[in-house]
């Protein structure tokens, strides 16, 4: 029975992207809408989120953060405020044109992301030195006509927290900028046991309007690279085009400095396709909506269902535990917490009674451990530790593993077509030389990591002066 229901997703290393379809259907997260690119996000789906939430939300709170909301609809000519934000933004914005059956004046766009409207807000209540700073967060969903889509990764409409924050001076800013990027590195790899590279993206890849773009960057499991989260510093840029200006100790005007940051659903996508196996989904277990799942074995036997009720309640003290006494039979439970990633399960019998102990099986490995029922609490709390640990430990053993480097033009199309994964080289910061990269290789710029090498003296493309060290992959 277990077996069959195992075989229902297609193997991990099979096909990639069918096996990342198959499970975010199968563990429940999502289901489609009928609307192209938009997703249902199902219950198990948003408590994984609700977990990412919680999480930043305190972190945000905890530096200062305040959260505001503001209206989904833009005016088409706040849109246009900001040269370069409206360029990029225009190609993918959905347009509201009627209100009832009548024509608007004026047609308004579905907010791709809140600058704008922040900005416009900003250069309201900002006057004085003592207005700053001004650090607002907000929860939202923003919409994106994307051309392709995928649950989590890339959907049209997408949940989010977009931060915007304004300054007095310029260090302020960028100290915000990269104290929010740090924030995002370790939620990343402390509570969803995946590994960043913390970096600055080229002009090329940077947010339209921003003075300067940080990300990070993870590895997927197929060696395919995603843009994780993104911190903006925006310099004077907005300032000067929505008037933002405070005056200072002196009274004289000055310009403010603007940040703004992000991370989305996509996190979800991220957890999936760094820890998932051919069995399912693996959440590591800070994140975990169940932690442990309690199921009984020879359930109708005497006193078994009592003595599982009576295990949840006694590791609800330590973790979020669930006992299923359904009357499925142990071998489908077993594939259905296994397909859904619950990170522990807890096998409780007859004999399991008579020898005062319970089964541990742990998720990521399958290793069974027999513990005896007077230490219960504290094995599971070690064991849940652990597993989160070695999760951790594995995906960057994985991506070091599929870090490669390359020195010139051939080595790096020896990589793209034969080592998924970062391929490392230098680049003389010519947007040409990216360009053709991306044209001939098929590997964008991932970042330019804070932590600089110098592997060569050379562009990996031209041959000329390098300055650079860049991660180049292929993206999701
Ligand atoms: P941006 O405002 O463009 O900097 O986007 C912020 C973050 O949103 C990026 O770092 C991506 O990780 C994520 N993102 C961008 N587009 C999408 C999308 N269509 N669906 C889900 N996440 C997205
Ligand atoms: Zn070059």
């Amino acid at each position: 029975m277990s077996k069959k229901l195992v075989q229902a997703i297609t193997a991990i290393d099979e096909d990639f992207a069918q096996w990342y379809t198959d499970v975010v259907k199968k563990a429940e997260l999502v289901d489609y809408s009928s609307v192209k690119g938009c997703m249902i996000i199902r219950p198990y789906g948003y408590a994984i989120w609700e977990n990412i939430q919680q999480y930043l939300d305190q972190k945000f709170k905890e530096t200062g953060h305040e959260n505001v909301y503001m209206p989904m609809l833009i005016p088409e000519s706040l849109l246009q405020k900001e040269a370069d934000h409206v360029e990029g933004f225009a190609p993918e914005v959905a347009w509201v044109t009627h209100g009832g059956n009548e024509k608007l004046s004026e047609r308004l766009v579905v907010r791709p992301t809140s600058e704008t409207l922040f900005c416009d807000h900003y250069s309201k209540i900002i006057q004085s030195y003592n207005d700053l700073p001004k650090k607002y967060n907000q929860w939202c969903s923003v919409v994106r006509w994307e051309k392709t889509t995928r649950p989590f990764l890339r959907t049209t409409e997408f949940l989010w927290q977009e931060g915007h924050t304004v300054h007095a001076t310029a260090e302020e800013a960028e100290e915000e900028t990269l104290l929010m990027l740090n924030t995002y590195a370790k939620m990343c790899e402390e509570f969803l046991a995946i590994p960043v590279l913390k970096g600055q993206k080229t002009e090329k890849e940077k947010f339209a309007g921003a003075q300067a773009t940080y990300t990070i960057e993870s590895l997927m499991h197929d060696g395919k690279a995603l843009q994780s989260g993104t911190s903006h510093n925006f310099g004077t840029g907005f300032a000067k085009a929505f008037d933002i200006k405070y005056s200072d100790k002196n009274s004289k005007m000055q310009y403010a400095h603007q940040t703004s940051w992000g991370v989305t659903t996509r996190l979800i996508g991220a957890i999936i396709m760094v820890h998932g196996d051919s069995s399912g989904l693996v959440l590591p277990p800070r994140v975990a909506p169940t932690q442990v799942m309690i199921i009984p074995i020879a359930a109708h036997k005497e006193g078994v269902i009592e003595k599982a009720c009576e295990l949840q309640t006694r590791l609800a003290s330590v973790a979020r535990v669930k006992c299923d006494t359904s009357d499925k039979t142990p071998g489908w439970k077993f594939s259905e917490y296994e397909m859904k990633g619950i990170p522990v399960r807890v096998e409780i019998g007859p004999k399991d009674i008579e020898n005062n102990q319970v089964v541990l099986v742990r998720r990521d490995t399958r290793e069974k451990i027999i513990v005896s029922l007077d230490d219960l609490e504290t094995k599971v709390v070690e064991l849940l530790e652990d597993i989160q640990q070695s999760l951790f430990a594995k995906a960057l053993a994985k991506r070091e593993e599929m870090t490669f480097i390359a020195t010139n033009m051939e080595e790096l199309r020896n990589n793209a077509d034969n080592h998924p994964g970062f391929t490392k080289a230098m680049w003389c910061e010519d947007q040409a030389c990216e360009d053709k990269i991306k044209e001939e290789v098929g590997f964008t710029s991932r970042c330019m990591p804070f932590v600089q090498e110098q592997i060569s003296d050379s562009c990996v493309c031209c041959g000329k002066k390098a300055t650079k060290l860049v991660y180049w992959a292929k993206a999701y």
